[in-house]
């Protein structure tokens, strides 16, 4: 099978009038249609719970986005079983049937991507910028997953044994329960499905709550494209209940988790336990949290620095596993640094992201503007407060871009993983005590230095302890092909979504030799 190269899909040029418009219309759309009651779907059938559970736009938090189904733990079972029974027809379909699949629903995606970008502005507070990004990011995981497979199918380089014929195949593994996180509730969600699925593999989808409508709609899209229903299970539920008895159940095989250290730290637990009548190990890709930095040298580019730390600090207001939450200066830069990032970050733009000059949202829920208001109290304590520090103004979960300098190394907001919009400023005596406090958490996800020092690129490139390290370049963005990406450390398993080894989580090898002569 002779395919394309593969290209990340571009990026919307929303300066243009005629995309402006496009995208207007999308969000008009999709306003109008949210609301809806969405069922689960188990076995190919309409599954619809006794007690359902509704989310809201975090950016105006009168508009329902949906209605869903509570499932309880018994659906839950129900589910697996469901994957387990379709499991072996599915894994015996020709990989270029399984494959066509996803190339459509890729292009799918495409022809509709202002939709699925214009419900993430709505469900998860993006702007239109964040949401095409996802969008994006999705449309490349099927593409390149499913480029990747068809590769895998073909025959891997044995080393031949005289008076035998050897190959060895990738068979898939069984039954995956898919864990996504709502922070990229489309690309992360759309990646793992589509890995899980286009090597033969059935799923249970369990979206998280904050998020269960863009996963929706991507689960229609499948089956519109042709995906057998009974192949992938879709259910929505408490995480506590329903995510821990699909974890638990005998019959999955694997688990692919992205979310905070917490879940995934109690997930790795719980798959360690074998249940009665279990067979095998269940395997566990985990993608977890970050602690992430921008080291900024006494020689670089300061703008440069600057704008990339205002990126990747405020981007999706600091909603990202990669998110810049701790920029480590160089005692000769320091104040200058502090003077030229203030009246940046007292620039970003904040309200509803449906307009398309607010750069800053809202954070997700109640929850996520609770904890990060109780760092703010924090780092109040540990540092000093140059910029933001509260509440913003609307109808949603508006907390201001907060900058706290000064701050310790070992401080809590300097270790603990806060995923808001609050950046730490730490002052370095040198590069060397930089490098030691970007190591200095227990995650190793993202990392960046700015630098116009080759010794010290050198320096960082090894010492600097991330899955991701980047040179004078932002630490958030990675790209499907370009930047395979996962971390050290309590930041998971270093799975590498988006790189070329990613599908061999989601599949065993089979030696077959046959004597011949
Ligand atoms: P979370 O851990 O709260 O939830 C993630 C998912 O796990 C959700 O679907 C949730 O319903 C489910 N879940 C919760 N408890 C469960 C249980 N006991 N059993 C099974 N499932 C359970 O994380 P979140 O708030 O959705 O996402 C934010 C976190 O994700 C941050 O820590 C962020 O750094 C991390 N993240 C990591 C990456 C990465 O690639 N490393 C990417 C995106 C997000």
């Amino acid at each position: 099978m002779q395919l394309p190269a593969f290209r990340n899909e571009p990026l919307t040029d929303f300066s243009k009038p005629e995309q402006q418009q496009a995208f207007a219309k999308a969000l008009a759309t999709i306003e109008q249609g949210l609301g809806r009651t969405w069922p689960s779907w188990i076995g190919g059938e309409e599954v619809v719970a006794k007690e359902t559970f509704d989310n809201h736009d975090p950016g105006e938090v009168s508009r329902r986005i949906g209605r869903y189904q509570k499932l309880t733990a018994d659906d839950g079972k129900r589910a697996v079983e469901a994957a387990h029974a379709a499991f072996p027809a599915w894994a015996e379909r020709p990989m270029a049937q399984r494959t066509e699949i996803f190339f459509a629903t890729a292009r799918k995606l495409r022809e509709r991507k202002h939709l699925f970008s214009a419900m993430l502005v709505f469900e998860v507070g993006k702007s239109w910028a964040e949401a095409d990004a996802d969008t994006a990011e999705a449309i490349d995981f099927l593409d390149y997953y499913a480029g990747l497979a068809v590769r895998l199918a073909q025959p891997q380089p044995v080393t031949p044994v005289p008076g035998e014929r050897n190959q060895m195949l990738y068979i898939p593994l069984g039954v995956g329960v898919v864990i996504p996180p709502w922070n990229f509730p489309l690309a992360i969600c759309v990646g793992m499905t589509a890995a899980a699925l286009v090597t033969g593999n059935t799923v249970v989808l369990k979206p998280a709550s904050q998020s269960p409508a863009i996963a929706g709609m991507f689960v229609e899209l499948l089956y519109e494209c042709g995906l057998p229903r009974p192949v992938l299970n879709f259910v929505t539920g408490p995480g506590s209940v329903l995510g821990a008895a699909l974890v638990q159940h005998k019959l999955t095989r694997f688990i692919s988790f992205t979310g905070s250290r917490d879940t995934g730290l109690w997930i790795f637990e719980q798959a360690s336990k074998t249940q009665p009548g279990q067979i095998w190990l269940k395997r566990l890709v985990a993608e977890m949290g970050g602690k992430d930095s921008i080291l900024i040298d006494q020689e670089c580019n300061l703008d440069a620095a600057v704008d990339a730390v205002v990126a990747s600090a405020f981007g999706y207001q600091g909603q990202k596993c990669s998110a810049c939450s701790r920029a480590i200066v160089h005692q000769q830069v320091y104040d200058e640094f502090l003077k030229r990032l203030l009246p940046k970050v007292q620039a970003l733009k904040q309200g509803h992201p449906k307009d398309r000059g607010n750069a800053i949202g809202p954070v997700v829920d109640a929850s996520s503007k609770n904890k990060t208001l109780e760092y703010i109290d924090i780092g109040r304590k540990e540092g000093r407060l140059l910029t933001g520090g509260g509440v913003a103004p609307g109808n949603g979960y508006y907390v201001q871009p907060t900058v706290i300098a000064d701050v310790p190394p070992k401080a809590r907001i300097s270790q603990e993983e806060i995923f808001g919009p609050v950046l730490a400023v730490i002052k370095v005596q040198d590069f060397a005590q930089g490098l030691e406090v970007a190591n200095n958490t227990e995650y190793g996800l993202t990392g960046s230095v700015y630098t116009t020092n080759d010794q010290h690129k050198e320096l960082a490139k090894q010492r600097f302890h991330v899955g991701n390290f980047y040179i004078n370049r932002k630490c958030t963005g990675a790209l499907v092909g370009g930047h395979p990406f996962g971390g050290f450390n309590m930041s998971g398993t270093d799975s590498k979504a988006g790189g070329p080894d990613y599908l061999l989580q989601f599949v065993q090898a089979k030696t077959v030799s046959e004597k011949v002569g």
